[in-house]
């Protein structure tokens, strides 16, 4: 697949709100945190306007968004900074041949969806994916617990760290779920929600005041000051990892269980995985995202409920707890 010349090239879409300047500076972003973003964009710009000829494969679906930065958040975003392999990688891998084969599509399909069935999982590390993310240091503490990556992280004893502070939706604010120790229950009302955004703008301007003030008038070391900072302050990173790895994060921060402000990450970087490697995407929505495991003893109560037989959870060696789940997986009263 030849790259397009920069002639070629799709000129940025102003009207995307990724590319649309205005809209993509968020309101409370300071005036040095503002000119950052213009150079940024500039540069993300002047990127997409080059490209090159090459003997590599190419996925269209993600050269057609390659640098370009999809917001996260309030301040943060997801952007690809480079790329290796296609689906057409992992079926070359897995039948460990010359080129890139001659085999209909079809039978690409059928054999990525049998590696992911199977759990053949080396063929899917022949493509890898590099991100620069910007996230609030609280969601970037979870998403560091995936070692299979290789990260970057900009330096706060080298740079001094932008007023930029997560502040979440009026609507994601919700009080201590009782039956999910790690959740969220109801909503908030718009009077506690004003109140509680209003707590937090506060502490976090006041924590920046004072971060400036110890590194502007006392002259504290910057690797000092940062410790001031609250957890909701934004980091970046770029964040290297192969697509086995990858979907396995995906699989785990996409999941209902996962907190929100890095569900939205995993989502949107789902969105990219799916333009980059459509077949593995599917295969990986088919047989992870919309499948469950079952035990030996689930698997017993399925087929005892599929002959007719009337079964108990303690028939099947079921405890109550995996009963529910099980009875909420097929959808039938406990
Ligand atoms: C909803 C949710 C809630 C969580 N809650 C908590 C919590 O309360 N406290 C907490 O500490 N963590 C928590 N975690 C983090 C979780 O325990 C994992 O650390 C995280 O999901 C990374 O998964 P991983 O180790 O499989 O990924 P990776 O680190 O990317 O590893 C991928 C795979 O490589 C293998 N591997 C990597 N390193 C090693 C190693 N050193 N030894 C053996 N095998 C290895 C394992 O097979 C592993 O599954 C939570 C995660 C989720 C999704």
């Amino acid at each position: 697949m030849p790259i397009p010349t920069p002639d070629e090239a799709a000129p940025m879409d102003p009207n995307q709100p990724e590319n649309n300047v205005a809209e993509a500076i968020p309101e409370q972003t300071s005036a040095a945190a503002q000119a950052a973003l213009l150079a940024g964009l500039a540069e993300i710009e002047a990127d997409r306007a080059r490209s090159a000829p090459t003997r590599r494969p190419v996925s269209p679906g993600l050269e057609d968004v390659l640098y370009t930065r999809f917001p996260v958040l309030d301040h943060g975003f997801v952007r690809v900074v480079d790329y290796m392999g296609d689906d057409a990688a992992v079926v070359q891998a897995a039948r460990v041949s010359y080129g890139r084969g001659t085999k209909p599509l079809r039978e690409d399909r059928g054999l990525i969806r049998y590696l992911m069935r199977h759990r053949h999982t080396t063929p899917f590390e022949m493509c890898e994916l590099k991100l620069h993310v910007k996230l609030p240091i609280f969601v970037a503490r979870q998403w560091i617990r995936h070692r299979m990556a290789s990260v970057n992280e900009a330096s706060a004893r080298y740079s001094v760290l932008d007023r930029e502070f997560y502040l979440p939706r009026a609507e994601d604010l919700a009080v201590q779920s009782k039956d999910n120790k790690q959740g969220r229950g109801e909503g908030l009302s718009a009077e506690a929600a004003a109140r509680v955004l209003g707590l937090l703008r506060r502490d976090a301007m006041q924590v920046y005041d004072s971060y400036e003030q110890l590194i502007e008038g006392e002259g504290l070391a910057r690797e000092l000051a940062r410790m001031d900072l609250s957890l909701n302050y934004y980091t970046q990173w770029y964040w290297k990892i192969d697509l086995h790895n990858l979907l396995h994060f995906l699989s785990l921060r996409m999941d209902s269980h996962a907190q929100l402000e890095i569900r939205v990450y995993a989502d949107q970087i789902a969105a990219l995985v799916e333009q980059w490697v459509p077949m593995c995407y599917e295969a990986f929505r088919d047989y992870r995202l919309g499948s469950v495991q079952l035990s030996a003893g689930a698997l017993e109560a399925v087929r005892r409920m599929l002959r007719g037989e009337p079964t108990t959870a303690a028939e099947v060696g079921l405890s109550a707890r995996e009963w529910r789940e099980l009875m909420d997986v097929l959808q039938r009263p406990g």
